[in-house]
């Protein structure tokens, strides 16, 4: 991820820098240390972004920390009032943002859109923080004494993002923590960090006090700076698993809370059963929807016995009629990836896979944008003949690449799924409600399909998976979010006439 920064020198002198929102309003950087960002459609830098020192951090966590009295003071309704207000915005500013997204990210109108719409719900969610904040009561657990619970938000609370979604991770991650009453300080990606302070001056507008919510751009120092900062309570990370796994090992290590959300590679399980166009169809819009750049995207088809061919003719004849082109064409329907190295990367695994005896179905470096455009094109490209051993299957390739492996039984495919060491998502498509339910109780992975190719859990349930898609003991947003970003208090009381009162040493008895 990380580029080194770069010095500023004459060359980042036309173009915009985007900095910090720090105590209320955005603050431009002062560290020195800059990277490069750019639109993926045409391959050119756009803008610079400034990458947060310790110092500037320190500032941001002052400024948090300052404001998180009020802010938790401030009763539920006035906050609800907030979080509405906020939700309205982002619903009518959508095009805007929309906008940033593909112009930063690469991602079409159409995806860009359906990303915001999902953090939408995030904020709807937050919305009931009135009903969502209840806690307990017993009356009368003993004599005269009831016992209730509450819940209290931690303090300041930070948020870290990868570049795959950069509206709607952050959604997932603030709107509970800051209607539950913490403050929050977001480190986007370094990628496209412009929507970060887009939802800073919308959430200024609906009435967020300073401090509340900050942005801190940057790179490894800032995230590090998050990890050891004393006054920081809880980490919530999305991103790629070894660094979830740096995240969540010292952020624990250092007395944080932390959820740490990693990588994925979902399998689609195909029974013989299943509708060819219809799982055809699934397959193609989760695999290569965002240009594969989703950690819910479908990354590998496993058909079962003879369904295997009638399914690859089926998918390798959608390819064709996959619009790939930049955002600003509306007909596009498949941008760029996000970066010329990460495009490379993706491709190379075409290469290894032939060498290591995978069929290559369709080549993506065959698509005239691939070798004609600066942008950062990939077409679409499907592998067939995979074994659990090739690069193409271990690793996660995030980008235009679905692969198809055999499974002769339910039992095997169900095993290579269960094998994996990701569980992040995965699907099953089948007519046969018994083999679905089955696959259900027996898989070992996060969030299920049941033809559903990409089973992102609506706001009122949690979202992660299972193994190294998932670091920690919570779920990111719903009710494992109000979870996460509170701790539960315990209180008893009573209130008996003093003139019953006595001493009594005796371990104290409810009956
Ligand atoms: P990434 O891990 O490279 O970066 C994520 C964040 O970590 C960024 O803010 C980045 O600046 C920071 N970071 C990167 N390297 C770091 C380092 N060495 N030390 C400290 N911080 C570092 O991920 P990415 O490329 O931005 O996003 C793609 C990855 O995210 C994929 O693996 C994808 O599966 C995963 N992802 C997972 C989910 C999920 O919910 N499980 C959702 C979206 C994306």
């Amino acid at each position: 991820m990380t580029q080194l920064a770069e010095p500023a020198g004459s060359a980042s002198i036309a173009l915009p820098v985007i900095g910090h929102w720090i105590g209320g309003g955005p603050v431009a950087g002062t560290s020195g240390r800059r990277g490069p960002v750019f639109d993926p459609a045409t391959g050119q830098q756009t803008k610079w972004v400034d990458f947060a020192s310790t110092d500037e951090l320190d500032a941001a966590v002052a400024a948090a920390k300052a404001a998180f009295p009020g802010w938790r003071s401030t009763s539920l309704s006035k906050r609800t009032d907030i979080l509405f207000r906020i939700r309205n915005l982002v619903d009518v500013r959508r095009a805007e943002l929309a906008a940033l997204l593909t112009a930063e990210h690469g991602k079409v109108p159409s995806d860009a859109l359906g990303e915001i719409a999902r953090g939408l719900e995030n904020l709807e969610f937050a919305c009931g923080i009135p009903q969502l904040m209840k806690g307990g009561f017993s009356e009368q657990v003993s004599g005269g004494v009831d016992v209730y619970q509450i819940r209290q938000p931690l303090g300041v609370v930070a948020g870290i993002t990868p570049f795959n979604f950069p509206a709607m991770v952050p959604m997932w991650m603030f709107a509970n923590a800051i209607a539950t009453g913490n403050t929050f300080i977001l480190k986007p990606s370094e990628k496209d960090p412009s929507a970060a302070l887009f939802l800073a001056e919308l959430l200024r507008e609906a009435g967020v006090p300073d401090g509340v919510f900050s942005v801190v751009q940057g790179d490894k120092v800032a995230v590090d700076g998050i990890l050891a900062h004393p006054d920081i309570a809880a980490v919530s990370f999305v991103g790629s698993t070894p660094i979830a796994k740096h995240i969540y090992e010292t952020g624990t290590r250092n007395g944080k809370r932390v959820q740490a959300l990693g990588g994925a590679k979902n399998h689609m399980l195909v029974l013989p059963d299943a509708d060819i166009a219809m799982a055809a169809d699934a397959a193609v819009s989760a695999g290569y929807g965002s240009a594969g750049e989703r950690c819910m995207a479908i990354a590998t088809i496993v058909a079962v016995g003879d369904i295997h061919d009638p399914l690859v003719d089926a998918i390798k004849a959608r390819l064709p009629k996959v619009r790939i082109g930049p955002g600003s064409d509306p007909a596009s329907e498949m941008g760029p990836l996000v970066t010329r190295q990460h495009r490379d990367k993706v491709a190379s695994y075409l290469d290894s896979a032939a060498e290591q005896g995978a069929t290559i179905v369709a080549d993506g470096r065959e698509h005239p944008l691939f070798r004609d455009s600066d942008g950062f094109f990939l077409g679409t490209s499907l592998i067939d003949d995979v074994t659990p051993s090739m690069d193409c299957y271990r690793d996660e390739i995030f980008g235009p690449v679905l692969t198809v492996m055999r499974a002769a039984t339910y039992d095997d495919a169900l095993a290579l799924i269960n094998d994996n060491p990701y569980g992040n998502g995965t699907a099953i498509f089948t007519r046969d409600g018994g083999a679905a339910r089955q696959f259900q109780f027996d898989v070992n992975v996060g969030m299920v399909g049941i033809n559903v190719p990409i089973p992102v859990p609506v706001a009122s349930y949690s979202f992660g998976g299972w193994k190294a898609s998932l670091f920690g003991d919570l779920h990111m947003y719903g009710p494992d979010g109000i979870q996460f970003y509170t701790r539960s208090k315990v209180v008893t009381q009573r209130w008996p006439d003093p003139a019953t009162s006595s001493v009594n040493l005796g371990f104290p008895q409810t009956r």
